[in-house]
């Protein structure tokens, strides 16, 4: 059994990533920042804290460690957006987005890919959007830090791959989470509108592709992006 951990677990798609893993039979952990919602994986493990902060990483590495757990297959899911029209973004929504989403993968995948190089296997997938090659008024940060990971993960693909360490993304399009009812309802019915499914995806069709990513048999499959949008843009 593989010991997998997935960042931003508790909610959304990490919660369904989570669920459909525990499904494949993977030993799972997973992190949160704030509160575990009441309907959280209980099946998997919990561990709350901030991923950008790297002595709040090591110190998750080394209790995993510890118990055995330390991770063979590595899902960088958490993220965050806050929106505003760049002429009105404040410098501190820049820095936080690129923070969440792009600075903390350093974190914590460096230590983990080191081992993973040592012993010969290891899978990566990091969570991109439709948003980082599509862009998004309003979201200069947050599509700023999702192209960021693409171009991460292919360049680790190219350093991973004799060592059997597999790095992938996935860019997900509209996908029914609090990420995305939080947008306004008006704004959230024209989105679909230009949706050639005619729906937002659901999370657990992003699992899927995730799974489908960290299978052993999986080996030859890396540096490769996957769109899961219903068609909304296609590359
Ligand atoms: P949610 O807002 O539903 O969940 C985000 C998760 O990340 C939560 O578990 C949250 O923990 C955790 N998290 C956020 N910041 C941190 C942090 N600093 N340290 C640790 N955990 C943190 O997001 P989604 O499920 O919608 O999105 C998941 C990923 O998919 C994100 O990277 C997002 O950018 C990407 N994505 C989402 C799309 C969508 O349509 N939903 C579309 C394209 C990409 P807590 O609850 O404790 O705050």
């Amino acid at each position: 059994m593989r010991n997998v951990l997935v960042t931003g677990g508790s909610r959304g798609i990490g919660k369904a990533i989570v669920e459909y893993l525990i499904e494949q039979n993977y030993r799972v952990v997973f992190t949160y920042k704030n509160a575990l919602p009441e309907d959280f994986p209980a099946a998997a493990i919990a561990m709350k804290l901030d991923m950008t902060e790297v002595a709040h990483c090591e110190s998750l590495l080394e209790q995993l460690e510890e118990q055995n757990l330390y991770p063979e297959i590595l899902i960088n899911n958490a993220g965050i957006t806050a929106d505003a029209m760049f002429h009105k973004m404040t410098a501190q929504q820049f820095s936080e987005v690129i923070n969440t989403n792009l600075i903390s993968i350093f974190n914590i995948t460096q230590p983990v890919y080191i081992k993973m190089r040592e012993k010969g296997f290891g899978r990566i997938v990091n969570i991109s959007s439709i948003n980082a090659r599509k862009g998004q008024i309003g979201q200069t940060n947050y599509c700023a830090s999702k192209a960021g990971i693409q171009g991460f993960t292919k360049a680790l693909a190219l350093e991973g791959a004799k060592f059997g360490v597999t790095v992938n993304s996935v860019s997900p399009g509209y996908i029914e989470t609090d990420m995305v009812m939080k947008i306004r309802e008006d704004i959230r019915a024209n989105l679909i509108k230009d949706i050639p499914a005619g729906r937002f995806g659901k999370p657990k069709e992003v699992a899927r592709v995730v799974g489908f990513l960290i299978a052993d048999e999986s080996d030859y499959i890396t540096g490769v992006n996957y769109d899961i949008n219903g068609a909304m843009h296609l590359s």
